[in-house]
């Protein structure tokens, strides 16, 4: 069981640290032979079109999507989830995205001055109390399909939901030290 982190832009290595506490073998990925090779992966936070853009140039977003489609676990935080939504607002200029998940996001949804906080989180899903999730320039989840359940909000708007195999995450749960998010993950598989 190997669990791939994408490590082409963004945030992989608080991520690989969270799953080896965990006690899973985790790598990072940036091939679509490790893609392929991965039981479940993690698209980090970063700039969502950088990402997109270098997935796209590396032939990784073909590969991600038949991961997905074969129900091997997907987790998207932040940048990430915005790539896996099929809708995407306030897209950058030509922003390729996987267009897996059946949700709609807002780039960017908490505005400029308030780029960055905190917020105590209640998880449907996820037992033992609120989770201290970081937010930093977070989207929203501004609509969602019939198959996307909505696992949590803050202050009335979507910051977590899953679809089957797909967990999109708005903020960064690699970045607390609260590993029960990656354990749900995991329990995914
Ligand atoms: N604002 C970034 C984007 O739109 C996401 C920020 C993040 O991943 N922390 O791509």
């Amino acid at each position: 069981m190997a669990i791939g982190v994408l490590a082409v832009q963004g945030a992989a290595r608080e991520h690989l640290e969270m799953l080896r506490r965990l006690g899973v073998e985790a790598r990072p990925v940036r091939t679509a032979r490790e893609i392929e090779a991965s039981d479940a992966l993690i698209l980090p936070g970063g700039e969502s079109t950088t990402i997109g853009k270098l997935m796209a140039r590396y032939g990784l977003l073909e590969p991600v999507r038949q991961l997905a489609a074969k129900g091997k676990p997907l987790l998207g935080t932040c940048a990430g989830m915005i790539l896996m939504a099929k809708e995407i607002y306030a897209a950058g200029k030509e922003q390729p995205s996987l267009g897996v998940m059946d949700i709609a996001v807002q780039r960017n949804a908490f505005g400029r001055q308030i780029a960055s906080f905190e917020a105590d989180l209640e998880i449907e899903g996820v037992e033992g109390g609120p989770l201290r999730a970081v937010f930093i320039r977070a989207p929203v989840i501004s609509s969602v399909g019939q198959e996307v359940a909505v696992l949590a909000a803050h202050e009335g708007r979507t910051v977590a939901a899953r679809q089957g195999n797909m967990l999109a995450l708005a903020f960064h749960p690699e970045l607390s030290d609260d590993t029960r998010l990656h354990a749900y993950f995991l329990g995914m598989r």
